[in-house]
């Protein structure tokens, strides 16, 4: 099969370079290989759907500013369901935590980044569940670490939205203008040719200057001019074999639900938002973050753990039970005593791709090729923004055009001439 471009994986990258893509080059034939048999299935579908524009990066909030404002629109205007909302993120600082972040924060509000502070009072009357401080011979807390709240900080534009939902609606603008898409179809390597073939056996030469040319796949070869690998946590094992550092490592990550009439409070909160609902809302410890679903009246829990945590790929990620039940339960029942004994419904596990180096995503060329990825576990969030940074890149443009209009110098998030400030407000 011939195509000009190629976009190998249909999860949020994959999809929203294709659609962007082929909207802005509607002539062209763009297809997208998928190994698993639908879209999202790799790790986008299994994102809790955060959406946040707090982050001290600049770039990484312009990536998703943007993307918020987009997919607003396409639930506005365009009619898609994605069950967006803006519940908001809910940052709970104990007082150092909060004396270190401060002159972040006030940058950020300068930026025009809107945050609201919420003081111990506030905290308890909005959200009675919550235990801000604990009592002074507490073992357990003193064992733990635990400090008390100090303050919270409400980001009002953050929210969330179904994960499977946002990349339907990829697949199905992008179907709906002429593009295609093969699912249950791998690509097992990059094809790398000469750019002038001469037929010798061998080619090509490192003389020669090569380039991608498409990729081999289960189904036979695909041969594109341009070929897109947003594969997520699995682009290294296409780009290693070609030389070409995806510069991101694989962190298993987390998700486990729980439905219960204990936590109908927290399905309940006055003053927060206009769901009532628990905002997507982060401990001060352990790096565990717990928020409102309100479509299936649960709450998830997820745990960002790091060091201790290996860089590895799982191929069949399981969630861990007893990581729940041995490291995130005492912690949580400190700060939310209403989870004492509950045993969650649902769970699951994928990978964050993280750029451990300034963990924001990476958009980079390379001869016949566009690579995407390293999203950091906020690629859902992202993936409008860099759909269109690749479609800038494969058109020749040096700056890229967000939704809204706002400009984004596409090389900033290259590797060869990266400019980005280390992001400072990780989960
Ligand atoms: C538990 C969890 C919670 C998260 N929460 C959030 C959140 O709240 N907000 C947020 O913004 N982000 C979140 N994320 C991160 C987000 O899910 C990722 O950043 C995003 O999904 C990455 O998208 P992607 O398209 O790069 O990768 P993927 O969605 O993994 O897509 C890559 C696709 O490529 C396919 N593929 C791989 N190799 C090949 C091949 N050789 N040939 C063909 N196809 C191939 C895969 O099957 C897969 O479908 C979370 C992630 C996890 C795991």
């Amino acid at each position: 099969m011939d195509c000009d471009i190629l976009v190998i994986g249909a999860g949020i990258l994959g999809l929203s370079s294709a659609y962007h893509l082929k909207m802005r080059n509607p002539g062209k034939r763009v297809v997208v290989i998928e190994r698993l048999s639908g879209a999202g299935q790799g790790n986008s579908a299994k994102s809790a759907g955060g959406l946040r524009n707090v982050f001290t990066s600049e770039t990484n909030f312009l990536l998703a500013d943007s993307g918020i404002d987009f997919y607003s629109h396409l639930e506005r205007d365009a009619g898609f369901d994605l069950k967006l909302h803006r519940n908001g993120y809910l940052w709970l600082l104990s007082e150092s935590q909060y004396s270190s972040l401060k002159k972040l924060l006030d940058k950020m509000k300068n930026r025009g980044i809107e945050t609201r502070l919420f003081e111990e009072e506030e905290l308890k009357r909005m959200i009675p569940d919550l235990v801000l401080s604990f009592p002074s011979g507490d073992e357990e807390a003193i064992m733990m670490g635990l400090e008390p709240i100090h303050v919270g900080v409400f980001g009002p534009k953050c929210g969330g939205l179904d994960a499977d939902s946002l990349v339907k609606s990829y697949e199905s603008m992008f179907l709906g203008m002429g593009g295609e898409i093969f699912y249950n179809t791998e690509a097992e390597r990059l094809v790398l040719e000469p750019e002038r073939r001469l037929d010798i056996t061998g080619e090509p030469f490192v003389w020669q200057k090569s380039l991608v040319n498409g990729a081999r796949t289960n189904l036979g070869e695909i041969k594109a001019d341009t070929t897109i690998v947003t594969a997520g946590i699995w682009s290294e094992k296409l780009l290693n074999p070609i030389g070409f550092d995806v510069v991101n490592k694989p962190k298993k990550r987390q998700v486990f639900v729980f439905k219960d009439l204990k936590l109908q409070n927290l399905q309940e909160l006055k003053g927060l938002n206009e769901s009532e609902a628990l905002p997507l809302t982060l401990l001060p410890k352990a790096g565990i973050y717990l928020k409102s679903e309100a479509s299936e009246g649960s709450i998830w829990l997820g745990c960002s753990d790091h060091l201790g945590r290996e860089f590895e790929v799982e191929d069949d990620p399981q969630p861990e039970r007893e990581f729940y039940a041995r490291n995130i339960y005492d912690v949580l029942v400190k700060y939310f005593p209403c989870f004492k004994d509950l045993r969650e419904v649902n769970m699951w596990a994928g990978h964050y791709a993280i750029n451990t180096v300034d963990g924001i995503p990476i958009v980079e060329p390379a001869p016949g090729m566009i690579y995407a990825g390293a999203t950091s576990g906020s690629g859902l969030m992202k993936g409008d923004a860099l759909g269109r940074i690749v479609t800038s890149n494969y058109m020749g443009e040096d700056e890229a055009e967000l939704y809204g209009g706002r400009k984004f110098k596409v090389s900033n998030i290259g590797i060869s001439n990266r400019k980005v400030a280390r992001e400072g407000f990780v989960i």
